[in-house]
């Protein structure tokens, strides 16, 4: 495929399974996986299987397919109420420098997890 992938980006070394990682959904152009430090359970990674520093770095193709992934999540766990966040840049709190959506699951105030 046309993919670009970067040898010393840590999610480009999971998409080639070079790190391990707890996979939910793979397609041609994405892949998705539990985050490591989750926000709440079931919190998980959409990326694209293309190295891109920032939104504006990657082919809308490969946008419009992570947002797919990340409403497949949702459908899939039967998520209500949950938030969808990509963050660019340090001061905009980006850690990772491969774009990345969370997908992050709001449990009800009465459900102590999370
Ligand atoms: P950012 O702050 O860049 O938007 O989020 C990066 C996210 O990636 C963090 O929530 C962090 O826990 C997660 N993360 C960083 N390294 C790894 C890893 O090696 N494996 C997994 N599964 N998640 C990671
Ligand atoms: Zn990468």
């Amino acid at each position: 495929s046309g993919a670009k992938t970067l040898a010393s980006c840590v999610f480009c070394k999971i998409i080639k399974g070079e790190i391990p990682s707890f996979k939910l959904v793979e397609t041609d152009l994405s892949y998705s996986f539990l985050d490591i430090n989750p926000l709440a359970k079931g919190h998980a990674l959409v990326i694209p299987k293309y190295h891109g520093e920032k939104l504006h770095d990657v082919p809308d193709e490969y946008l419009v397919d992570t947002l797919k992934v990340g409403k497949k999540i949702a459908v899939a766990s039967g998520l209500e109420n949950y938030n969808i966040l990509q963050n660019n840049g340090r001061i905009a709190h980006q850690e990772v420098d491969h774009v990345h959506f969370h997908v992050i699951p709001k449990p009800a105030a009465t459900d102590t997890e999370g």
